[in-house]
């Protein structure tokens, strides 16, 4: 089969921007952003020619792909289902960002054939959440995961970050002691880089 097989969909809206990050994202704009999907869906219909005429992996990034209204993403979604057709067995992800997911954002994903989500964490320590600008209380992550196994996802993984200011290699081992049974944590290494962002 010609052409790419996986689909990477950048979403790059956040509700406030990570000490760490260097990604492309826009900090604040929550409106409807329909014109950005408009545009992200005449730029796929240019590229088509590039794609397989199936997809094996489909995934949405950021950004915040939950910062969107679910009704937002179902749009989307269903555009890109129209246009592209996904395999039987396609894995279909996104990041969650357990500080704007709700449980209607979560159900919208299932029932729209989600199987695989991707949740932010970094560490659950508080003064480590403070210096990096990211505060995320335990509760609300344990409660998207809880969610996210009632509605059946197959895979849930945690990204976790080491390296980052006031961890310790102590509290960084406890990080990982999270309800993520049959869940997968990703822990890549902070690099700080002055020139993009700093603390
Ligand atoms: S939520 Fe993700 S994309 Fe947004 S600022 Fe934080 S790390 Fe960057």
């Amino acid at each position: 089969m010609s052409g790419a097989r996986h689909l990477y969909v950048h979403l790059p809206f956040c509700s406030s921007r990570c000490g760490y990050c260097d990604f492309v994202t826009a900090v604040g704009r929550r409106g409807d952003h329909s014109s950005y999907v408009d545009a992200l869906l005449a730029e796929l219909a240019l590229e088509r020619e590039l794609l397989a005429p199936e997809l094996e992996t489909v995934f949405l990034g950021g950004g915040t792909p939950t910062y969107f209204a679910s009704e937002r993403l179902e749009r989307l979604v269903g555009r890109l289902r129209e246009r592209f057709r996904f395999a039987a067995d396609a894995e279909v992800g996104v990041e969650v960002d357990p500080r704007v997911t709700t449980a209607e954002h979560l159900a919208s994903l299932a029932k729209n054939g989600f199987n695989r989500l991707s949740m932010g964490v970094q560490d659950f320590d508080p003064v480590v959440q403070e210096a990096i600008n990211r505060i995320q209380p335990y509760a609300d992550t344990r409660r998207l995961v809880e969610q996210a196994r009632a509605l059946g996802f197959p895979s849930v993984n945690m990204d976790l970050i080491f390296g980052l200011p006031h961890q310790t290699p102590e509290t960084f081992a406890a990080t990982p002691n999270v309800p993520a049974n049959k869940s997968a944590a990703a822990a890549p290494s902070f690099a700080n880089l002055p020139a993009i962002g700093k603390f």
